[in-house]
């Protein structure tokens, strides 16, 4: 069985890793970070480190068929951050860039692995880039998942401890109208306008909205024209959508690739596409939700909720591969904002429920 989790080391090594400021494109930062995740399970684990032009990936791992943690090395924080916003311990809370998204995670992780008995097996996954769409570490973690019967991933926890069972796909496109310029006073009709093109096209956009299956359309950005006496030959747009299935991803795809055209002396082009697919809850991944939820209702005596996000992360590239549980870092506030921090006494049952799952998984 799994040991208890040290209360005392998770503070050192979580004071350790938010003191390594490693934003996203910052090599030598990343590099700090998964160099001590790696020292801290080096007896434990096979270590690889794998160069990418964003920093290396870290995989520890042992034995084969476990189950695969899924982690991030990089921050949204500017290096310098550290300086106004220092780590700072408070007992029950503890504060710092990173400290919930995800250096948090990364303490649980190395806590957990370190619980649990010597012939258990699992992987874990630590990428650089995962706060800029993954792009350098995307094919290890779908390889790695393929090769697991369970993907927990180390983002942080909801309030009272919920755990995210799926997640938005996200959709990034711009589009940009083509018209014809003429003088908007002495030859109206020969002018086609791109922005009265746009209008339509915007308020079109926001027909393809479904609020019941969650899918939300935002035209964030316009512009185009040159002077308000002359019909616009230009105008563009950039837009954010955002789905909670697979289907409702490819309706949007199909839809953007044969658009409408209102004026059709104006030329219509949709460029983009969904840069991560939605995570979505299914039977086998709704088995380990269970067992999650018995071992977190043992632990604190509290039933563990299941909800549903808008936003992504690299749990939307494994839920279609393998069961993916996500949302089972520590929990806390503040991601990405200012007031980040942990609320310290979800760690010891967090480490506990992730150390019994891997140790389930690497049962099967
Ligand atoms: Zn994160």
């Amino acid at each position: 069985m799994v040991r208890r989790p040290a209360s005392d080391d998770m503070r050192a090594r979580l004071e350790t890793l938010v003191n390594i400021e490693s934003p996203s494109g910052d090599v030598e930062g990343v590099r700090g970070v998964v160099d001590f995740v790696a020292e801290q399970l080096a007896d434990i684990g096979k270590v690889r480190m794998d160069a990418t032009k964003r920093g290396p990936i870290l995989t520890v791992s042992r034995g084969q068929g476990g189950a695969l943690l899924l982690g991030h090395s990089d921050t949204v924080w500017p290096k310098g951050t550290l300086k106004d916003m220092p780590y700072k311990d408070e007992g029950d809370w503890v504060y710092g860039p990173g400290t919930l998204d995800m250096k948090g995670g990364l303490v649980l992780a190395i806590e957990a692995l370190r619980m649990l008995d010597g012939d258990t097996p699992f992987t874990l996954l630590v990428t650089p880039d995962e706060e800029v769409g993954s792009e350098m570490s995307r094919e290890s973690i779908e390889r790695e998942a393929r090769l697991a019967p369970l993907v927990l991933v180390l983002e942080p926890g909801m309030p009272a401890g919920a755990i995210k069972v799926g997640r938005a796909g996200v959709g990034d496109f711009r589009l940009t109208i083509t018209g014809i310029e003429s003088h908007a006073g002495l030859d109206p009709d020969k002018g086609a306008s791109a922005i009265k093109e746009l209008a339509h096209q915007v308020l079109w956009l926001h027909g393809l909205e479904n609020k019941v299956v969650s899918t939300t359309v935002n035209v964030g950005v316009v512009e185009g024209g040159t002077r308000s006496n002359v019909t616009a030959g230009h105008a563009e747009g950039r837009i954010d959508v955002r789905v909670a299935t697979a289907a409702e991803m490819e309706r949007i795809k199909k839809t953007l690739k044969a658009p409408p055209r209102f004026d059709s002396r104006c030329q219509v082009r949709y460029q983009g596409g969904f840069n991560r697919p939605p995570m979505e809850p299914n039977a086998k991944s709704q088995e380990w939700i269970n067992q999650a939820g018995e071992i977190w209702q043992s632990l604190t005596g509290e039933s563990l909720v299941g909800v549903r996000v808008g936003g992504a992360s690299d749990g939307n590239y494994t839920a279609r591969l393998t069961p993916t549980l996500d949302g089972l870092g520590p929990v806390g506030q503040g991601a990405h904002a200012r007031t980040e921090g942990i609320e310290w006494r979800f760690m010891e049952p967090r480490a506990t429920l992730i150390a019994q799952l891997v140790a389930r998984a690497g049962t099967q």
